[in-house]
């Protein structure tokens, strides 16, 4: 019988492709082949196997070549994938070309598994000019002068090495090997005596390793949420098991790893984006064939198959990293609890400012929630009071209040933080003759200043310009500055508090993949420092001497459109009065505000996120807002603005009739125009998922078709988070 292939292509079509099985080899679902598209060859997944075509076999082309005699894919990542391209209305293709790394999406052999090694060669020992390296070469040459080192110790000790590998084994200083991975355990560090908390959660995990049960692991930043995460891996661990725990971002991994990998006395598989291609392949396919034991990784870390499942962590649960917001806009903590279901493995979200829908599933009973409320090293809690803005004078937006607390904390020999979500020197350049202001051609808003470099630059394309010595309309001299950016607190605290170091930490200062790193590991120190950054200050290291946190400028959030605000805002603060007080010194937390009795800030800051996060459910649950309701957003955008209403109006005409659906649109996105392209949206909202997902096929399938689709960019964004 003449079987006929279902193959999954990466191409953004919602729909599977025929062929004919190849000439050699026998194909199996989960199997990968290339196949002859168009004009091109592609590398496919087969997905099903038919008896016949839909299609018509006369016309079916063959496959190529069979890639895999075994399945590269296993029956639950099949699955779990069919279902993820369902729910969020990709291509199956799209879903299997995020799930595989992209060496893995090549017609290549599978790359070997040794771990790999790097030495100095001859030349690298002997070599006369490594004394006039610089940066990472030099640092590289320095470490492997007392032996060869894994990649995996490599990306742990320099991040970033691997550029200077490849200048350094281009000039034949460096040489790379490949060794049998190790299997013997490394020396494992001890665990502290866990709180009563902390057994508590443990325990309760424990307890269900071997079937799927959610938790929520809910303790704020130091209150010992990572302790119970390794205790659990070790449990899983001694079962022969396999765990996966997810981060949101990179920043946060060589830490983490370190730590895991110290306590654990086992290699820890590391998957990001910043990975070469070659070691993302080699950690999947360690992970696929059950030698690796412990994964770490970035959101794309929820496709690492898990043949010995054992537990699956989300830490951070409530960050909106874990939302691919493009191409295929699936979410990983939604989909960890689909794979856990699908495993059989207890799923740990952690968070000490969970997400709403969080909170919701475990107030239905759906999760088990679990509390860590004491902070083991600190003293207290930090202290945090609000600083009353009107009718204050400022100083560049900081109040007296604030630059006295400032003071107070360098000068006894402590470090304080300013904390402003907003990069560059000021957020818009005013001309006070004529009221000019300097905005971007391509999206209508005004351009950021970035004073140091003389530019003005759009946040939200990219798009730059001189910073003009006169007013472009009417010539006065005078410009200013308006409103104030992390540049700018960084300018007016070096004037005021010019003997102590004064740091800034934002995308601008530490573009490089290290800087960061660096930047803080300066603050280890017992001496006194100020640090102004953004939210990449919210996380991350450790800083004992940090006492004091300063936020300003949060009344934005206060008033944004986005009805998730409130809740971003309340994650934020407490995310970065977090920071303060970490270790034996007791910390204080400032909130500059022009609205002192707005209702979230009392509340949040009366009787703590949890109380917050109520007050914030109850109203979505009131106006019937999700998580409450669920909701789709059409998205388009296009050159010309009729475009964009032209497709938005057939696309309305297109849903089905008497649908029991709310609607609101076709409207203008909340930025109607952005890097010179217009933009226009639809909301679809239900009461019920099902009824959502009952007609939003056959509706993708509509839009499709819809000539007026061609004239624009348009994507589907199912459980969106930003609107
Ligand atoms: P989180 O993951 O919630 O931020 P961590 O697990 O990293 O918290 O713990 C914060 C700090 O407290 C770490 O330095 C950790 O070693 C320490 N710590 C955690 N639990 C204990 C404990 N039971 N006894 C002593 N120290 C602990
Ligand atoms: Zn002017
Ligand atoms: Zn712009």
């Amino acid at each position: 019988m003449p079987a006929v292939l279902r193959v999954a292509l990466p191409v953004p079509l919602p729909t599977l492709f025929d062929y004919l099985p190849p000439a050699a080899g026998e194909a199996c679902v989960g199997s990968r082949v290339l196949v002859p598209f168009g004009r091109s060859k592609l590398v496919g997944v087969v997905v099903a196997i038919e008896a016949e075509t839909t299609v018509g076999n006369g016309r079916l082309k063959q496959v190529l070549r069979l890639l895999d005699d075994d399945a590269l894919l296993d029956p639950e990542l099949m699955q779990t994938l069919a279902w993820a391209a369902d729910y969020w209305l990709g291509a199956p293709g799209e879903a299997y070309a995020n799930a595989l790394p992209l060496a893995l999406r090549e017609a290549k052999p599978l790359p070997a598994l040794g771990d790999e090694y790097w030495s100095l060669s001859v030349a690298g020992r002997s070599a006369h000019d490594a004394g006039s390296r610089r940066g990472g070469s030099k640092t590289l040459l320095a470490l492997l002068a007392d032996g060869a080192l894994s990649a995996q110790e490599l990306n742990e000790r320099l991040p970033g090495w691997r550029d200077a590998a490849r200048r350094l084994a281009s000039a034949e200083l460096l040489e790379r090997s490949e060794r049998p991975p190790l299997d013997r355990p490394l020396p494992a560090s001890f665990a502290p005596l866990l709180s009563n908390e902390q057994q508590q959660a443990v325990a309760a995990v424990g307890a269900s390793l071997g079937q799927y049960q959610p938790f929520l692991l809910d303790g704020v930043t130091g209150s010992g949420k990572t302790e119970v995460y390794l205790a659990l891996i070790e449990q899983v661990l001694a079962q022969g098991k396999q765990a996966l725990l997810l981060v949101p971002e990179i920043g946060l991994a060589p830490q983490t790893v370190r730590r895991l990998r110290e306590r654990l006395g086992v290699i820890v598989e590391v998957l990001h984006s910043n990975l070469s291609e070659g070691d993302r392949a080699r950690a999947w396919l360690r992970a696929r064939n059950g030698n690796a034991r412990v994964i770490l990784g970035t959101r794309s870390a929820v496709f690492t198959p898990l043949p010995q499942a054992g537990l699956i962590i989300v830490d951070e649960e409530h960050d909106s990293a874990y939302k691919q917001q493009e191409g295929f806009r699936y979410h990983a903590r939604d989909l960890a609890l689909v794979r856990a279901r699908a495993l059989g493995v207890p799923v740990l979200l952690g968070s000490g400012t969970p997400s709403l829908e969080s909170l919701a599933n475990a107030e239905a009973g759906r999760y088990r929630t679990l509390h860590l409320r004491a902070r083991p090293g600190a003293v207290r809690p930090p202290q945090v009071q609000i600083i009353d803005m009107r009718a204050q004078r400022l100083e560049h937006g900081l109040s007296p209040a604030l630059l006295a607390a400032v003071a107070d904390t360098v000068a006894r020999g402590e470090q304080a933080l300013v904390f402003r979500n907003r990069r560059g020197y000021a957020p818009v350049l005013l001309c006070h003759s004529c009221g000019w202001h300097a905005e971007c051609p391509r999206c209508d808003r005004p351009l950021t200043l970035h004073a140091g470099r003389r530019q003005l630059i759009c946040h939200h394309c990219d798009y730059r310009q001189r910073m003009p010595a006169v007013c472009p309309t009417c010539g006065a001299g005078e410009l200013k500055p308006q409103g104030q950016g992390t540049e700018r607190l960084e300018e007016a605290l070096i004037a005021q508090f010019p003997q102590v170091p004064v740091l800034r930490v934002d995308r601008e200062t530490t573009r490089r993949r290290d800087a960061f790193e660096q930047l803080l590991s300066t603050l280890q120190d017992d001496q006194p420092a100020i640090l102004v950054g953004t939210q990449m200050l919210a996380k991350g290291h450790d800083l004992p001497n940090l006492t004091l946190v300063a936020i300003v400028g949060v009344d934005e959030g206060l008033h944004s459109v986005d009805f998730r605000a409130g809740e971003r805002l309340a994650q934020l603060v407490v995310q970065v009065a977090g920071r303060a007080g970490r270790a034996r010194k007791p910390g204080r937390v400032l909130l500059q505000t022009h609205q002192p009795e707005h209702p979230l800030l009392r509340s949040l800051l009366a009787q703590g996120y949890a109380a917050a996060a109520r007050e914030l459910l109850a109203e979505r649950r009131l106006i019937q807002l999700p998580p409450y309701s669920h909701q789709v957003l059409l998205r388009a955008d296009a050159p010309q603005r009729e475009q964009v209403d032209a497709f938005l109006a057939a696309a309305h005409a297109a849903l089905p009739i008497n649908a029991p659906l709310q609607i609101a649109g076709p409207m203008p996105a909340p930025m109607p125009l952005r890097a010179g392209r217009h933009r226009g949206q639809l909301l679809l909202e239900a009461a019920s998922r099902s009824t959502l997902h009952g007609m939003l096929r056959s509706w993708q399938l509509a839009l499709i078709a819809l000539p007026s689709a061609r004239r624009v960019r348009w994507s589907l964004d199912v459980d969106p988070i930003d609107l």
